[in-house]
């Protein structure tokens, strides 16, 4: 049985910027990983889990299909 990847959060050290992302299998999409800051261009990304609401809100527009 898949086990279902928890939503993460991506956050710039530079800028702030910040996404996060809930993967729907433990298989990223394209353009659901980032390695440059879309604002600053800075590559200096941070990975944490997500926080509740965070997730709930990525989960939601995940499932949108955005
Ligand atoms: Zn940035």
């Amino acid at each position: 049985m898949p086990i279902k990847p928890k939503p993460f959060t991506l956050q710039c050290e530079d800028c702030n910027w910040k996404k996060t992302i809930a993967p729907r299998s433990d298989a990223l999409m394209p353009g659901e990983w980032l390695v440059v800051c879309p604002r600053c261009g800075s590559t200096d990304l941070k990975m944490r889990v997500a926080g509740w609401l965070e997730a709930a809100v990525a989960e939601v527009l995940a499932r949108r299909g955005r």
